[in-house]
């Protein structure tokens, strides 16, 4: 089955109970029992709810993996994720990543023994470097939040098989309509389905989808012994949310061209980070593993002054000053004191997140009104 159709139809059948060709909202807790331990296949809403379980087979579908699960937000997915893990163990993460996903790991789990080294992993070697026995876990992000740097998953791939570590990609920014890590070798993909999945910013959601049937069976051991599962009308919103995943992300990337271009011409812009440039550092590697180059666009100022970045993001109108990316409407935000303020500002800066550096979500309204408000912000400056 094509992509295309994988996410309307796949995993989905029908309700067995009425035909009804959208997946009911399962709205409880619990299921009868006829006899203990005779059931339906559900016993409890926290193991297994049905809404729940179209949601997981739907996302095992579109990243081309055979066991999705599903979690109350997108950390809640990468602390199960940390949770195969035990004190002692090393864990090797990109530097440039999503501020929270920093924070879990050297605010929380490192507390539990856990050893994380933050490595800028454009360049692969880098991540040989710190590879020891102990590592278990090799950590992607790519395309990277917010610098959209371009990491070689194949290769990276190739390293986790050498030293037998697992390899887990955060695949939010791409989602697999343009970049599906199982296929190169991921063990596991990580989503903050907050974002693209769900598209429509009205879930705050996590997913992980893997191939392999002993990994699947403990990630849902953790899923159910933890508990941060996600509730039905979510399973339902981002269910929704993916049918129409390939029709908003083509837009998302046109939209996204068109905006990283026009703030490359302007003569108030710094850098503008888009891996669809031809001298983007890894532009070559976002062409072979993507299918285009998504709609995330970051840029800096020239003189890099702190207030003309705030007075951009209080004049844009369109684009909302919002946390979060990935919805049908435009966001704006100032990762420095927003989505990365959780990470030390020396860490920060070497990565590039600057004072003035704005991070854009381009969604899906016309382009002219998306350009027009960024003209008349930047007049202001
Ligand atoms: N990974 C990435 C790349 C993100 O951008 C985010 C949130 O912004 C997360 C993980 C965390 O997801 P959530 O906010 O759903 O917990």
């Amino acid at each position: 089955m094509e992509f295309n159709t994988k996410v309307i139809h796949g995993g989905q059948k029908p309700d067995p109970s009425t035909g009804a060709v959208m997946p009911p909202i399962y709205q409880t807790s619990t299921y009868v029992q006829s006899s203990p331990g005779v059931h339906k296949g559900f016993e409890y809403s926290r193991t297994g709810n049905p809404t729940r379980t179209a949601l997981e087979n739907s996302l095992a579908s579109i990243e081309n993996g055979n066991f999705g699960l599903a979690f109350g937000s997108g950390l809640a997915a990468i602390d199960a994720v940390m949770k195969l893990l035990a004190p002692g163990d090393e864990v090797i993460s990109t530097n440039d990543l999503y501020g929270g996903t920093f924070r879990l790991f050297s605010s929380v789990f490192k507390k539990f023994g856990i050893k994380f080294h933050f490595v800028g992993m454009e360049n692969v070697d880098n991540i040989e470097e710190c590879i020891n026995e102990k590592t278990k876990i090799i950590w992607v992000e790519t395309p990277t939040n917010p610098m959209l740097n371009i990491i070689d998953i194949k290769k990276v791939q190739a390293l986790s098989e050498k030293y037998n570590t697992m390899l887990v990609v955060d695949n939010t920014f791409a989602t697999p309509y343009l970049q599906k890590p199982l296929d190169y070798g991921a063990d596991i993909v990580m989503h903050s389905a907050t974002k693209y999945l769900g598209g429509h910013s009205d879930v705050v959601m996590g997913a992980l989808v893997v191939k392999d049937k002993e990994l699947a069976d403990k990630l849902y051991f953790i899923q159910n012994a933890s508990g941060a599962v996600c509730g039905p009308m979510d399973s339902f919103l981002v269910l929704r949310g993916i049918k129409t995943l390939h029709v908003r992300m083509q837009r998302h990337c046109e939209n996204g061209a068109a905006v990283a271009h026009y703030l490359r011409s302007h003569p108030k812009v710094g850098k503008v980070y888009w891996p669809g440039f031809e001298d983007h550092p890894n532009h070559h590697i976002a062409k072979s593993q993507m299918l285009d180059f998504g709609g995330m666009v970051s840029f800096s100022l020239k003189g890099d002054k702190y207030q003309d970045a705030i007075k951009i993001l209080e004049n844009l109108k369109v684009f909302t000053l919002a946390e979060s990316l990935g919805g049908v409407e435009s966001l704006s935000g100032h990762p420095s004191s927003m989505t990365h303020a959780s990470i030390p500002k020396e860490a920060r800066e070497k990565t590039g997140v600057i004072d003035s550096l704005i991070r854009l979500s381009v969604g899906i309204e016309a382009e002219a009104d998306l350009l027009r408000d960024l003209e008349n912000a930047l007049e202001l400056v």
